[in-house]
């Protein structure tokens, strides 16, 4: 309860108490389903609002927030710590979304990952698997989010979800940082261009426009059917931590919708991963065959 989880922003203007944590909130659940009557007290003493079910005298029917009885353990205090951490860095919060610290949180909760922690958040950021780059040259940073933005987020080469700012004239060939030289593309374009000069990796590229807007359409599918296992996920392990139960009606149909839901994201995962070896062969051997003719012109 000592955690920052059962704060909510439900009711501006006087601090939220809500009985189930914020994880499970992000997971779909709604406090108003849940009591929860340590928190009650809690927020009553603390002259805070309480969301969530009140509690019912003669109610048999308890639903309580399993997460509610924290046992006092030295991890615990140092996810505690991780927390705190996050929620009084900037330079981490512009990186990772809170929701992705959920969800690790989730990991770590369900024993999914194993991360030994040590106290100190650079290291405990990392050893949960979150990325964070302390040392941003603000510059730099600001550069590449204008990029990021000016191209929405999308690979300039193949229209899918793209990242990686790209030098269009790759960096070993001339050191031109101006933003005409720049563009987005998505990591795997930016491997496949590698050292090829831009005009040549375009002009192969513009032969295969049927192949790009597949991949765009797999990425879409892809990501609609994991979003949905996602959210049914989310729902599964926040009712599975509120029930205190593995083997429940509800639980196994949910269970099951998503088995079938991953087989599905399996197949079309394999169908896409064969589209995307196929278009970097393409690349890779009309680079080879490009730089061999080269050669044969100079001799
Ligand atoms: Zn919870
Ligand atoms: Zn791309």
């Amino acid at each position: 309860m000592k955690a920052l989880h059962f704060h909510c922003e439900e009711g501006r203007g006087q601090p939220t108490l809500a009985s189930i944590c914020d994880i499970c909130r992000q997971a779909g659940l709604s406090a108003r389903d849940f009591e929860n009557d340590p928190v009650q007290l809690f927020a009553q003493t603390l002259n805070m609002r309480y969301a969530g079910k009140l509690i019912e005298q003669n109610n048999e029917q308890e639903t309580y927030h399993a997460a509610s009885v924290v046992q006092e353990s030295e991890f615990k205090r140092q996810l505690e710590n991780l927390i705190v951490n996050y929620d009084t860095n900037e330079l981490v919060q512009r990186q990772v979304a809170r929701k992705t610290l959920n969800e690790v949180l989730w990991s770590i909760l369900t024993g999914k990952i194993k991360p030994t922690l040590t106290g100190d958040y650079k290291v405990d950021f990392a050893a949960v698997g979150l990325r964070i780059e302390y040392d941003l040259n603000n510059l730099d940073f600001i550069a590449r989010e204008i990029i990021r933005r000016q191209y929405n987020h999308r690979c300039q080469y193949c229209g899918r979800r793209g990242n990686s700012v790209d030098h269009k004239n790759p960096v070993s060939l001339s050191d031109d940082n101006s933003l005409e030289n720049l563009t987005l593309a998505c990591q795997e374009c930016n491997g496949i261009k590698g050292n090829m000069p831009y005009y040549f990796f375009v002009h192969l590229n513009n032969q295969i426009q049927g192949v790009n807007r597949q991949l765009v359409d797999y990425e879409n599918l892809i990501n609609s059917l994991e979003q949905s296992f996602r959210a049914r996920h989310n729902q599964l392990i926040a009712r599975t931590h509120l029930k205190n139960v593995i083997d429940d009606p509800e639980l196994r149909h949910l269970r099951k919708q998503n088995k079938e839901l991953q087989a599905a994201i399996d197949s079309v995962n394999s169908d896409y991963l064969e589209l995307r070896n196929s278009r970097r062969k393409y690349f890779s051997s009309q680079w080879k065959m490009h730089r061999m003719v080269e050669q044969d012109t100079i001799i």
